[in-house]
């Protein structure tokens, strides 16, 4: 079995690693990586400066989803894999240049405790009244689709869409709550509307029975080995580009093809044709781990409608920018993971980092690392600023939100840097899941064609390397049962 893979990030690496694990097993499998870039990795790319672990994207991935973590044990990072420091998490909201921490009891953008909402400077009185009735919203059982702000905005009013909803997902995404979908993004909210109809009480209910079914597990022996610390999120000791180069090492490295973009694809009676840089190869199957967009453009002359499905998945781009500090250049932070900022504070960025505090271990002691999050849907143009230009909104920006007793404008970091990520975020708009109903189907006709990344059915790296490894898996031991069949 012959297998093309188009695109270098984890989706496609992870593909790959499972190619090669096939092949390891005796299994007649061959494939080849094809990497437009010189690097591989796709978005995940990390460094180390002056003893500090800088991220240029992702940072770390939630620890919930378990494909992640699985993988880097599988690779020999598991003495890597390093939790979140939730004993100091908080987040803060900037209100009118002010930080205002998230409201104790908050779930999911809804608010489930009744003296932190009503004390919490982040709404205006009007609201709280409004989260207060949201109690008596009837079922809606059966919806139509809608977007995150237009569920949020029904419930709790548009206050809670600019000053929760927005900043979240615009900070976590990039993305803007007007377009994204609520039945994709927020699933667990549609089903609690549904039969609730009030989303505090669905919210409360739900706690609550997680709390009954966490009673009812038997107590650990006491002889029992303690489970290891875990946090939201897990990142690795020496930087995301852990999992790229250990991905990488496993790879027939013949078999990799970096600054190689795929031009054309075409169907035939054997299987797939690969046209890459003027050369043409055949293969009994691929995997598209490229962005949809690309993706799309491809299959059009394969299939119009499927290509044109996969086009129009929107897609934002970002922009992160690392700064490095001495303890002594600033003033005490705020507590906590960092802030967001709401798109009506008219900012650059869209949310901060506390780096140095959200991960131990990956900061020398005495530095502060802060990163900050710009872009997103609504500020495609920054990505044309220069680099100078972007530091420096953000220098101004900090300064403004955290004072300048804590940052003055005038701090120099020792170290700066800046990353552009052109269209590199899927959105999942309104709509996503009857789009992806289309391209099931459209896919299931064409026989050794899968498609894997973040466009589909997860934006973040734990689905990214579950998708690509299914792929493989679903292809390999396809091609392994035909190879039986004919012995
Ligand atoms: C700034 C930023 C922060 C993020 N933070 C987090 C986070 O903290 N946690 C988390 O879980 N997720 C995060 N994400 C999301 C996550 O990183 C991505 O969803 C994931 O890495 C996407 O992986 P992928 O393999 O699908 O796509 P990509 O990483 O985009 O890789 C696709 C690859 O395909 C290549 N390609 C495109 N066209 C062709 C072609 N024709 N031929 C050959 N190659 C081609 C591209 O060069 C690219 O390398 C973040 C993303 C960004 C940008």
């Amino acid at each position: 079995m012959k297998i093309a893979i188009i695109g270098g990030g984890i989706a496609g690496l992870s593909a790959a690693y499972e190619c090669e694990k096939a092949r390891a097993a005796g299994e007649p499998v061959e494939y080849r990586l094809y990497e437009s870039r010189e690097r591989l990795g796709g978005s995940l790319a990390s460094e180390i400066v002056n003893g500090a672990v800088l991220e240029r994207g992702p940072d770390s991935f939630i620890s919930e989803k378990p494909a992640a973590a699985e993988l880097c044990r599988e690779l020999g990072l598991g003495d890597q894999l390093t939790p979140s420091n939730d004993a100091d998490r908080k987040t803060w909201i900037v209100v009118r240049n002010r930080l205002v921490p998230l409201p104790d009891g908050l779930m999911f953008l809804v608010p489930t405790k009744l003296i932190p909402t009503a004390l919490t400077p982040l709404f205006s009185l009007k609201t709280k009244i409004r989260m207060g009735l949201e109690l008596l919203h009837p079922p809606r059982p059966g919806a139509q689709d809608e977007s995150v702000a237009a569920l949020v905005e029904r419930h709790f009013g548009q206050e809670a869409v600019d000053r929760l909803a927005d900043p979240l997902l615009s900070g976590i995404y990039g993305g803007d709550a007007t377009q994204l979908s609520a039945r994709t993004v927020l699933p667990k909210l549609v089903e609690m509307e549904a039969q609730y109809g009030s989303l505090t009480r669905g919210m409360v209910a739900a706690h609550q029975q997680m709390r009954a079914r966490a009673a009812q597990r038997p107590a650990p022996s006491p002889g029992a080995p303690r489970p290891a610390p875990r946090g939201i999120f897990t990142t690795l000791r020496g930087g995301m580009q852990q999992l790229v180069d250990a991905l990488e090492a496993r790879l027939e490295s013949t078999w990799v093809q970096r600054s190689t973009t795929v031009s054309t694809i075409e169907q035939n009676s054997d299987g797939w044709r690969i046209t890459a840089d003027g050369r043409t190869k055949d293969f009994d199957a691929v995997i598209m781990a490229s962005p949809a967009w690309a993706v799309g453009a491809l299959l059009k002359p394969v299939d119009a409608e499927l290509g044109e499905a996969l086009a129009l998945i929107p897609y934002s781009s970002s922009i992160t920018v690392n700064l490095i500090y001495d303890e002594s250049q600033l003033g005490r932070l705020p507590d906590g993971f960092g802030f967001l900022v709401p798109a009506i504070e008219n900012r650059s960025m869209l949310a901060c980092t506390f780096v140095h505090r959200k991960f131990l271990g990956r900061t020398p002691t005495g530095k502060v690392v802060l990163r900050a999050f710009l872009g997103g849907m609504k500020n495609e143009a920054q990505l044309k600023e220069t680099d100078e230009a972007l530091i420096a909104a953000v220098r101004r920006d900090l300064s403004d939100i955290l004072g300048e007793k804590i940052i003055s404008r005038s701090t120099v970091p020792e170290h700066a840097q800046v990353s552009r990520w052109r269209r590199a975020m899927a959105q999942y708009a309104v709509g996503h899941q009857d789009r992806m109903q289309l391209v099931k189907e459209r896919v299931a006709a064409l026989p050794g064609l899968r498609l894997a990344g973040n466009a589909y059915d997860g934006i973040g790296i734990p689905d990214c390397i579950r998708l690509g490894r299914k792929a493989a898996r679903e292809l390999t031991t396809a091609g392994a049962a035909t190879s039986a069949a004919a012995r």
